[in-house]
């Protein structure tokens, strides 16, 4: 599963596109022109922020120019590309302006990386910005991924350094998957984390194992993680069967996603200068839409 995630915006100068120099420019602009896509070649959808009208300046200033922002967006691979319309609006105690509206002389595009969420390469940091607008994928990353996502969760919530517990990798289940630490490096609580594909309720049976592997390890404090949205009513009393025994905590996937949306800041818009985060955008069809929504970020 690809997700885009937009890294960087570059500026085309209308001057060095003019020129010839500038291929990216040229090509954005025949885009512009046949309304297709430069890195795919599907159609793409074509969206205007139509600016509310302005009060005009006092005379003389009998012309004022206004920007009207237009976005490129292909829907298929997720490149986009904008620029801004220059109308040259007249006072209407004037004669209408008869001279051609120019364009401004920046075009703009983002720098695009395609990221497979599911592939065992992607960084936690892009995993944490997808999972906060599509917490149900959680269930496509890998088991392996879970477990780093819940470590660099953990150590922000915890306020705690938290790794991995090598010596169990191999370990088919009712191991322990992670290690929380005190300063001095002393272990303070053993971590288990559970990515859930298909099941919805956390069953009891690994939280028991779970139970078992620290009572072996004589750790006094653990921490059980699922993905799972909810623990079964029979997992939810261990804890306080446990009694002083040993501390259990169990995160549920909710919780879990609690703690995803409390540390996890969302990526800032990359867009053209002229463009604010805030615009309302007009499609073909005369719908009005946010820019996260023509964006689908
Ligand atoms: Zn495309």
């Amino acid at each position: 599963m690809n997700r885009v995630f937009y890294r960087d915006l570059i500026e085309h100068d209308h001057v060095y596109t003019d020129s010839g120099d500038d291929e990216i420019g040229l090509m954005m602009r025949s885009s512009f022109k046949s309304g297709l896509c430069p890195i795919c070649v599907c159609e793409t959808s074509i969206y205007q922020h139509i600016p509310e009208d302005q009060v005009p300046p006092p005379e003389p200033y009998g012309h004022y120019v206004i920007m009207q922002p237009v976005m490129l967006v292909c829907g298929s691979c997720g490149w986009w590309q904008s620029k801004a319309i220059c109308l040259t609006k007249s006072h209407p105690s004037l004669p209408k302006f008869k001279g051609a509206n120019s364009e401004w002389a920046y075009s703009y595009h983002p720098v695009i990386e395609q990221v497979d969420i599911t592939s065992n390469k992607v960084a936690i940091a892009d995993i944490r910005q997808h999972l906060l607008k599509n917490w149900e994928d959680r269930k496509l990353i890998s088991a392996g991924k879970a477990e780093l996502l819940v470590e660099s969760l953990l150590k922000e919530h915890l306020k705690c350094d938290v790794f991995s517990s090598t010596a169990n990798v191999n370990k088919p289940d009712g191991g322990i998957d992670l290690f929380v630490a005190h300063d001095n490096g002393e272990v303070k609580a053993a971590v288990q984390v559970k990515r859930r594909i298909t099941k919805d309720v956390e069953p009891v049976t690994e939280v028991r194992n779970f139970v078992g592997a620290l009572a072996i390890e004589n750790i006094q404090k653990g921490i059980f993680v699922t993905t799972a949205e909810r623990y079964s009513s029979v997992a939810r009393d261990i804890p306080e069967k446990l009694n002083s025994r040993l501390e259990l905590e169990l995160i549920s996937g909710n919780e879990l996603f609690d703690i995803l949306k409390c540390f996890t800041k969302p990526d800032d818009l990359i867009i053209p200068p002229y463009v604010k985060a805030d615009m309302m955008w007009k499609d073909n069809c005369g719908n009005s839409l946010k820019l996260e929504e023509i964006l689908n970020v």
